[in-house]
């Protein structure tokens, strides 16, 4: 691509959803700057649903295990395992998954550019002008005082114009601190995990294509601990809004009574999750943002690459839309359009995790209700197909008044 005075969009942060983005604007033929920081793999148990692999076309050879299994365990001990029918739960390594996704996104025209997003000023015409610390890289055009510097320096200060701006680059993203009103008050779950090899002889009752989900206050006090196999590897984490919480504490006690306790350990990380989508994706000029830097990780599940690829579509969708029209409105159709799309189960999920992740007792009789089969093929549609949680209004009714009995003790757990 010849070298663009200024960008049609820069897209801050190369995650599934800046990526996604930025494959979807150069794909339109928009000029296009993806700019990653890159140097760090993103922790994260990188399960993902068959929708995202149908959606984004995600091509098999990045899927490193299927699970076909998924069981859910209660404070004593109690195990439901709900079967996949029909289909499986991807597991990706976020290191490749990443790459990929960036590379496509170059494939379809976007210029990469490694480099840390440090601010946005304005040209005398009002033009954005993004600044960041360059390293860089990826064949860069268009880019201002940029030169490689040795790996390991702070990188060299560079500049890029842009008509637009995407955020994408994670949670406590900069660029919505720096340009979206309200995005300062974001919550966060701090999620940690470890990722182990796979032991020679794995422990009894081991199974590489199931999903551990298990529910005990001492592994999290409100959200959940989960063991995902990757093939030769596997993720053992947990997450908690508590900050006084031990969480390195609680995955040494899970992979304990895993029978994990000896693998050995390859990586130890964590990241914030954020709580719940930003009141305003928008700056009302021309800037918007996508994924983790929107706040949309689904509440109760921590489920965020799906989201934030879709995310990332919708932002792309609007700032196309706005680079048509002029019209900075036109920015906020992608809050628009994704709450729309998603914004009910999100709530229903938040008021979930409200209530039932509250008390051990609440949490045995959540898992106990897990073995409701309207339960299960309700959960899994929604979790692996986004959409037919509405296609199905009887089977809604049966589990409010099962649900209510089991809030109100008329059904033992
Ligand atoms: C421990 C853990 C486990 C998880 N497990 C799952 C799971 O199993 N399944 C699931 O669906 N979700 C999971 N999630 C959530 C999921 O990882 C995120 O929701 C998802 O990665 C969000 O994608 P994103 O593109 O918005 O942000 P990110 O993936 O965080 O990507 C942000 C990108 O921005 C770049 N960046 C950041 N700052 C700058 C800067 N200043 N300048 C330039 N670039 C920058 C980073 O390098 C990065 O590439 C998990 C999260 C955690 C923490």
């Amino acid at each position: 691509m010849n070298e663009p005075s200024t960008y049609d969009a820069i897209v801050v942060g190369g995650g599934p959803a800046g990526a996604t983005a930025a494959h979807d604007l150069a794909r339109r033929g928009l000029a296009v700057l993806l700019l990653d920081r890159a140097g760090r793999t993103k922790p994260c148990g990188g399960a993902i649903p068959p929708r995202l692999i149908k959606d984004f076309e995600i091509p098999e050879h990045l899927l490193v295990a299927r699970a076909r299994c998924a069981r859910m365990v209660s404070p004593s001990d109690r195990r439901v395992d709900i079967p996949i029918e029909g289909g499986f739960v991807g597991m990706v390594d976020r290191d490749v998954f990443d790459e990929w996704l960036r590379e496509r996104a170059r494939g379809a025209g976007a210029v990469r550019r490694q480099g840390a997003f440090e601010k946005i000023t304005r040209d005398d015409d009002g033009t954005a002008v993004v600044h960041f610390r360059s390293r860089g890289a990826h064949g860069a055009h268009g880019v201002h005082g940029a030169a490689g510097g040795p790996p390991g320096d702070a990188g060299i200060a560079a500049s890029a114009r842009a008509r637009c701006v995407i955020g994408a680059d994670g949670a406590r993203s900069e660029v919505a601190r720096q340009q979206v009103p309200g995005a300062e008050r974001t919550r966060y779950v701090f999620a940690y995990h470890e990722i182990i090899g796979r032991p020679a002889v794995p422990p009894a009752g081991y199974d590489g294509s199931r999903c551990d989900v298990v529910y005990r206050g001492e592994l999290s006090p409100d959200f959940y601990g989960w063991v995902f196999p990757h093939g030769d590897t596997l993720s053992v984490g947990t997450g908690s809004a508590d900050k006084g919480f031990s969480l390195r504490g609680a995955v040494g006690a899970l992979r304990q009574a895993s029978g994990l306790a000896d693998a050995p350990t390859l990586r130890r990380e964590g990241a914030p999750i954020p709580m719940q989508p930003l009141p305003r994706w928008d700056n009302g000029r021309d800037v918007v943002l996508a994924g983790d830097a929107a706040g949309v990780v689904a509440p109760a599940s921590g489920e965020g690459i799906y989201y934030a690829m879709y995310g990332g579509r919708v932002a792309a969708e609007a700032a196309a839309e706005f680079l048509a029209s002029g019209q900075p409105r036109a920015l906020a159709q992608a809050r628009r359009r994704f709450m729309r799309q998603h914004g009910q189960v999100f709530w229903v999920l938040a008021m979930m995790q409200r209530f039932w992740y509250r008390s051990d007792k609440r949490r045995e009789r959540f898992v106990s209700i897990c073995r409701d089969k309207d339960v299960q093929q309700l959960t899994f549609e929604a979790y692996m197909n986004k959409e037919l949680v509405r296609a199905r209004p009887m089977a809604h009714v049966r589990i409010f008044f099962k649900d209510l009995a089991h809030l109100l003790g008329v059904v033992r757990a």
